[in-house]
């Protein structure tokens, strides 16, 4: 008896993990079918995405332009069905049609899908780490209550997942810790003045992977670390001292698990997203991701070094926001998002990034958030106040 195939909605489709992902699914039509692409702008991408997919439905979030693709579409003999803004988002998360949400929209503009697939209990594909940071207490209730199944797109965390013990997929009495790499990014051996004077371009060519600009940015302030351990948190029910970071600037290993009994399981592959990709939409089997496959001995050696939170403020301030809990992580994210926008568009410098987090994280509250609204407006109060404190700075 041949399976039904898995119906899948890629949220955030002409992004760099939204691409990956298309090419891990056209390697197997036997396996999914897509049912949902969804870009904010791309719309030439996403018209070309949906002619090769197929898709019956996508999702723009300008009206005008939804319309304008639905037209272009009809053009090219395609029938997809084109809805707008959040409310198509939120729809393509929950239809009953849907087994799969890869959730790969950036920044915290991507949690109300993402959450809404949580609350369907759909096999939730989670890139986004930036909805696991804002709301984590509340998106892992609503994967609890679903009885959804979470599975971590970040390479680091699905290699953790893929490290912890068979039985239970847990950290439990048997870990010890976990060790969360980070290659360090491009600036890693820069001095504190030489990191004053970086460039976007600069910031954006990440030695090892090719990704958004956001994410690039986050890697070289090393935030990108900061969100991952929080993200881990509350993906594998640990402290901030349950991780210790680790600097592998091969990034080769993308994480590693230590027992007990002195046994540290690592996982190792190319750096290319198509490999944890490829083993969420396939769990609990392995399939093929199109990825090369390691040369171990063109790599040779491995290194490893402590962090240092000196030079890399950025992964302290997160420490620090997990530690204090509340709704000091919404203001985490939502202060780095404006700054980093601000690095991007050249009105702030790098080494302002962390400053512009910090005084953000000074006025930020303490107490547990109830709601996802709630979620929200403290997101939206956090980016006026990091708004204030940039131009202040200029
Ligand atoms: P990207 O910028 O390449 O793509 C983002 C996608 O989201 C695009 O399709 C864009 O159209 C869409 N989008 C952006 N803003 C939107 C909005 N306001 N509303 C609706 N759609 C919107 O980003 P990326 O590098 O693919 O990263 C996506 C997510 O995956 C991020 O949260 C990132 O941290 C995470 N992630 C990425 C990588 C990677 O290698 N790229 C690795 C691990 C985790
Ligand atoms: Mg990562």
């Amino acid at each position: 008896m041949t399976q039904a195939r898995q119906k899948i909605t890629i949220f955030g489709s002409t992004g760099s993990i939204g691409k990956s992902t298309l090419d891990v699914i056209a390697l197997h039509p036997d396996r999914f079918e897509v049912f949902a692409l969804t870009a904010r702008g791309n719309m030439e991408k996403l018209r070309q995405q949906c002619r090769q997919f197929n898709s019956p439905y996508a999702v723009l979030e300008d009206p005008q332009a939804a319309e304008r693709l639905e037209n272009e579409l009809r053009k090219d003999g395609v029938s997809t069905e084109i809805l707008c803004g959040q409310e198509g988002l939120i729809e393509m998360a929950s239809r009953p049609e849907v087994d799969t949400v890869m959730a790969a929209i950036v920044g915290a503009a991507g949690l109300p899908s993402a959450f809404a697939a949580a609350q369907s209990g759909k096999k939730v594909l989670l890139a986004n780490k930036e909805a696991l940071v804002i709301s984590g207490n509340l998106f892992m209730e609503a994967v609890a209550e679903s009885g959804a199944t979470l599975l971590p797109i970040d390479s680091e965390h699905n290699a953790i997942f893929q490290c912890l013990p068979e039985q239970n997929k847990r950290v439990d009495s048997q870990v010890r810790r976990i060790l969360l790499t980070a290659s360090g990014g491009p600036f890693r051996n820069l001095s504190l003045q030489e990191l004053s004077a970086v460039t976007p371009e600069q910031a954006c060519a990440h030695p090892n992977w090719s990704m958004g600009r956001k994410i690039s940015v986050d890697s070289a302030t090393m935030m990108n670390k900061g969100l991952e351990l929080i993200e881990a948190c509350w993906l594998f029910r640990v402290a901030p001292r349950d991780i210790q970071v680790v600097i592998h600037p091969q990034s080769i290993i993308h994480s590693m698990v230590e027992y007990i009994d002195g046994s540290v399981i690592a996982q190792m592959g190319s750096p290319d997203m198509k490999i944890p990709i490829a083993n969420a939409l396939g769990w609990p089997q392995r399939i093929v991701s199109g990825s090369a496959f390691l040369d171990l001995f063109e790599i040779s050696r491995l290194d490893f070094a402590p962090p240092s939170e000196a030079r890399f403020p950025c992964l302290r301030l997160a420490r620090e926001a997990m530690e204090a809990g509340g709704a000091c992580t919404i203001a985490l994210n939502a202060a780095n998002e404006v700054a980093v926008a601000a690095f991007l568009d050249g009105k702030c410098r790098f080494d302002q990034i962390p400053i512009i987090i910090e005084k953000t994280l000074e006025s930020s509250e303490t107490m547990p958030v109830q709601s996802l609204q709630h979620v929200l407006e403290m997101d939206a109060a956090a980016r006026l106040r990091s708004g204030e404190i940039l131009e202040q700075l200029n």
